[in-house]
């Protein structure tokens, strides 16, 4: 299948071609047509899916044809990078085309976008708080919209934005198409779906986590106060670059960032207390490769979009078990292939159960020699201790069985010659004895 029995219009097939595109991705292939006929669509499609060009390419298809009061077209998306990313999408197809695009989220000075809806645009990817505030301005009139697209749903709704999605909706059009994205589908979103959309067409494509081919997911279990030097470990060892961590907390992005920095690997961390020009550096410097690590809180990842990002690595496992679908979606995208490595501590051995259970299948793990849970930290790491008591049996299960009775009897830092610990039944390569001084 190509693009062109697509029915795009020339313009885009030069803008794809440019790009380097030969082949619609299985959500291309489903959505553009639906949306050319004018169809409301329920899309389950996770980030690295091809979805933004899902939509983007019949829209701008529509645009070109049609000639009501502008802006038109309407994408909403949860965070600022997303919609730079969206708008980004949107310039690269739409360049041998002629429509004027806004991309409007907060954090950023308001008079320049105000500027720009007053000189005309046809088409608005936004963040709802701010688009509300244009708005409330009267500086954006959205009484033209023809079409509405919700990108990543339910990841809006997690942000609390539902408030803000239903007070901009109130002021479109009834009449009008509407493409509901999302990667995750509960009861709220299909609540939501239910109210926005008329007789939508349904288009699925396998999640990530079913089609996992491109992304190999492994779980190394590990002392909590050790994650740090273990990532350390495999970054050097492996010659890893561009390799993207998450951490729970924003504190705990600028920690590890630290922590990484101080034992000479490259580090950025980005989270919401940064500003949107940190951000965006830190991003451009991942992405040129100034930058080996980058460090980001589950929010501030949302919509980083990096090709052929070829490692995530989870330094805390999630709480909410979805984030975790989001996280290893960075990787293994569009065709190629990437790694998911999770470091698993005892406590967070709950987590990892529910992750499990959502994805219909047990993730393989193993131990890194020298790093088993109850090993001693090697010469000349730095041990991270954690804020609570480790609980007794650290290191146990993760293989599915038997318990050498070594684990859970550590003596961190007493005995100068102790010898690592073997590594528990399950894990993949049993530790070297080693010294430590
Ligand atoms: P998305 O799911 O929209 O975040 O897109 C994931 C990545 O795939 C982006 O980097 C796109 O540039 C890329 N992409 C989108 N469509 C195609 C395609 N048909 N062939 C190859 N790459 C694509």
């Amino acid at each position: 299948m190509s693009f062109t029995s697509l029915g795009l219009a020339p313009e885009l097939l030069r803008a794809l071609s440019d790009e380097g595109y030969t082949t619609p991705t299985p959500i291309q292939l489903q959505a553009i047509p639906l949306v050319l006929e004018g169809r409301d669509l329920l899309a389950a499609a996770q980030t690295g899916t091809g979805k933004t060009a899902a939509f983007v390419l019949p829209i701008l298809q529509k645009l070109a044809a049609g000639r009501a009061v502008p802006p038109r077209a309407l994408i909403l998306v949860p965070t600022r990078e997303l919609a730079a990313q969206v708008a980004d999408s949107v310039q690269a197809y739409g360049r041998h085309l002629h429509q004027r695009s806004a991309v409007i989220f907060g954090g950023v000075g308001i008079y320049p976008q105000i500027e720009k809806l007053r000189r005309g645009v046809d088409l608005i990817v936004a963040t709802p708080g701010r688009l509300l505030d244009h708005l409330q301005q009267r500086t954006v009139d959205l009484s033209g919209i023809e079409t509405l697209v919700l990108d990543e749903a339910d990841r809006m709704l997690d942000m609390g934005f539902i408030r803000d999605i239903r007070r901009l909706i109130a002021v479109l059009p009834k009449q009008r198409q509407t493409l509901l994205f999302s990667a995750t589908f509960n009861p709220e979103i299909r609540a939501l779906a239910e109210t926005l959309l008329r007789n939508p067409a349904t288009v699925e494509v396998a999640p990530r986590n079913t089609t996992a081919a491109q992304i190999t997911q492994r779980v190394h279990p590990v002392d909590k106060s050790r994650k740090t030097a273990l990532i350390a470990h495999l970054v050097t060892t492996g010659d890893w670059h561009q390799v993207l961590v998450f951490t729970r907390t924003k504190h705990g992005a600028n920690r590890l960032a630290e922590q990484l920095a101080d034992v000479g690997i490259n580090t950025a961390a980005i989270h919401g207390n940064k500003s949107q020009s940190a951000r965006t550096k830190a991003l451009s410097d991942f992405k040129t490769g100034k930058v080996r690590l980058l460090v980001a809180t589950d929010i501030a990842a949302r919509g980083i979009d990096i090709d052929q990002l070829p490692y995530v690595i989870n330094h805390e496992l999630p709480n909410v078990p979805e984030d975790y679908v989001h996280r290893i979606g960075r990787t293994g995208r569009a065709g190629s292939s990437g790694e998911a490595i999770s470091l698993v501590s005892a406590e967070e051995r709950p987590l990892l159960k529910d992750i499990q259970r959502l994805l219909r299948r047990d993730i393989p793990a193993a131990a890194i020699a020298g790093f088993e849970p109850g090993s001693a930290p090697l010469a000349g790491e730095t041990v991270h201790r954690p804020a609570a008591p480790r609980p007794a049996g650290d290191g146990r299960h993760f293989g599915g069985g038997r318990s050498d009775g070594l684990h859970g009897n550590r003596r961190e830092g007493t005995d100068g010659n102790r010898m690592a610990r073997p590594a528990a039944s399950g894990n993949r390569a049993p530790a070297k004895p080693r010294r430590v001084p």
